[in-house]
C-alpha cells in the first residue's frame, strides 16, 4: 500500500462487503499485507508533508479517548434470564442442540442464584469510573437499547429498569446512566445487530437513551462493530448522530483506516463526505485478551502493544481510543490491564476526553481535512 491508495483506505473502498450474518472485518485490513497496520500511515504522511499536527486543549501532545461497550449489566436478574432462555429457544435452529441445552441450564442456574439473593456484581461500573477519575479522566459508555424491533441472537438483553448494585446502592440501569451523565461521563448508543442497516430501528433505539437522559446524544458505536460500508455511516448521520467510533477491530488492533485523526465519514455511493465524524477505535480489550479471539496476548504483552500504539499516536498528535467491556470485571486480567495502562497513559500527558468531547473540539478548532488531503495525494 502506497500513499496513492490512502484516499480509498480512508473512505472505505477497501472494506469487505457486508454479509447479513457475519462481521466480515474481524481482523482484515489491506494494511496487514504490508505490515503497516500498527502505524497511522495517513497521519505520518500528513505530518511528513509539512502540515502541523492537531492542536489540543492546554497544548496536550495527543488524546486518549476511553470508551466502554455495555453489552451486559448483570448475570442474575430473573426477568433477563427468562428473556434470554426464550430467545435461545426461538433461535435454537441456528446452533447445535447440545449448546442450546447447556446455555439454558446456565441461565436457569443464574436465575436461581438471583432468587437466592446472590449479589450481582457483573460490571461494577463504579470501579471503572473511579480508576478513570484517579487519572483525571472521563469516558464514554455506549449503552444498548432496551427494546429492539428486529431481534438478532447476539443482541444485548438488559432493560433500563433492571436493578443493579452501584456505589453501595440498588439502582436501576436508568438511574446509573443518569448518574454517569451528571458526573461528566458521556452516554452513547450501542445499537443492535440489525440497526446497522435500518434507519428506523436506529432512531427508535437512539430515542430510548435520549428519553432516559432527557437530552439528545451525539455518539454511537455499533455492537460487534457490525457495519455495512454502503449503509451504516449514512444512516447514523441521518439518525442525527455526530460522532461514530466503530472503525476498529474485534480480532486485531491498530488503525483500520490508516489514521488516528478524527475524520469525516464518507458516503461511498454518492462519493461525498457525510456530516458524521469518525473517532477511530484503536484498541479493544477482547481482541487482545480473550482466549478465543484474534491476538490472545498475556497481560504483559498486551500492555506492550498498547504502549507501542500509544507512542505511534503521540508522535503524530492523534487520538488513541480504547474500548473496555465493563462486564469483564470477573476476568481479572481485563481490569488489571486497564488500570495499569491508565497510569502509563497518564504519564504520557494526554488530553483525556470522551468521544463527544474529542468530536466537539475537532469540529470547532481543527483545520485538518483528511478526505481532501488523501484525495490530493491519490492523484
Ligand atoms: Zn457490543
Amino acid at each position: 500500500m502506497t500513499p496513492e491508495h490512502y484516499f480509498h483506505l480512508l473512505t472505505g473502498k477497501f472494506e469487505p462487503e457486508a454479509r447479513s450474518d457475519h462481521v466480515p472485518d474481524f481482523g482484515y485490513s489491506p494494511l496487514n499485507k504490508s505490515g503497516m497496520l500498527y502505524q497511522p500511515v495517513i497521519d505520518v504522511e500528513y505530518v511528513r508533508a509539512g502540515h502541523s499536527k492537531p492542536a489540543w486543549p492546554d497544548d496536550k501532545p495527543f488524546v486518549v479517548c476511553l470508551t466502554h461497550d455495555v453489552d451486559a449489566v448483570s448475570d442474575f436478574d430473573l426477568m433477563q434470564n427468562i428473556r434470554i432462555i426464550t430467545k435461545i429457544l426461538k433461535t435454537s435452529s441456528n446452533r447445535p442442540l447440545g449448546e442450546s441445552l447447556r446455555r439454558i441450564v446456565e441461565h436457569k442456574i443464574s436465575a436461581l442464584r438471583g432468587l437466592l439473593g446472590h449479589s450481582d456484581n457483573l460490571c461494577k461500573f463504579e470501579k471503572w469510573m473511579d480508576v478513570e477519575q484517579e487519572v483525571g479522566s472521563r469516558s464514554t459508555f455506549f449503552f444498548a437499547p432496551q427494546f429492539v424491533k428486529q431481534v438478532h441472537r447476539s443482541d444485548c438483553m438488559y432493560r433500563y429498569d433492571q436493578i443493579i448494585d452501584y456505589r453501595q446502592e440498588k439502582l436501576s440501569v436508568a438511574e446509573v446512566m443518569q448518574s454517569m451523565d451528571r458526573g461528566g461521563w458521556e452516554i452513547g448508543l450501542h445499537p443492535s445487530w440489525h440497526a446497522h442497516a435500518d434507519l428506523n430501528e436506529l432512531v427508535f433505539q437512539k430515542e430510548q437513551i435520549e428519553k432516559t437522559l432527557d437530552h439528545s446524544i451525539q455518539s454511537v458505536r455499533q455492537h460487534f462493530l457490525k457495519y455495512d460500508p454502503l449503509k451504516t455511516h449514512k444512516i447514523q448521520s441521518q439518525a442525527g448522530f455526530k460522532y461514530d467510533s466503530t472503525m476498529g477491530y474485534n480480532d486485531n488492533l491498530g488503525f483500520r483506516r490508516g489514521t488516528s485523526y478524527p475524520h469525516q465519514c464518507f458516503d461511498v455511493e454518492q462519493t461525498q463526505p457525510l456530516p458524521l465524524l469518525q473517532i477511530p477505535l484503536v484498541i479493544q480489550d477482547g481482541a487482545i485478551l480473550a482466549p478465543g479471539k484474534g491476538m490472545r496476548l498475556d497481560p504483559q504483552k498486551a500492555v506492550e502493544y498498547i504502549m507501542h500504539l500509544t507512542h505511534e499516536v503521540k508522535a503524530v498528535g492523534g487520538v488513541l481510543s480504547l474500548s473496555w467491556h465493563p462486564h469483564t470485571m470477573n476476568r481479572p486480567a481485563y481490569f488489571d490491564v486497564y488500570s495499569q495502562v491508565l497510569k502509563l497513559l497518564a504519564a504520557e500527558n494526554p488530553w483525556f476526553a470522551t468521544v463527544g468531547e474529542v468530536g466537539d473540539w475537532w469540529l470547532k478548532h481543527a483545520d485538518i481535512n483528511l478526505v481532501e488531503f488523501t484525495r490530493g495525494i491519490s492523484r
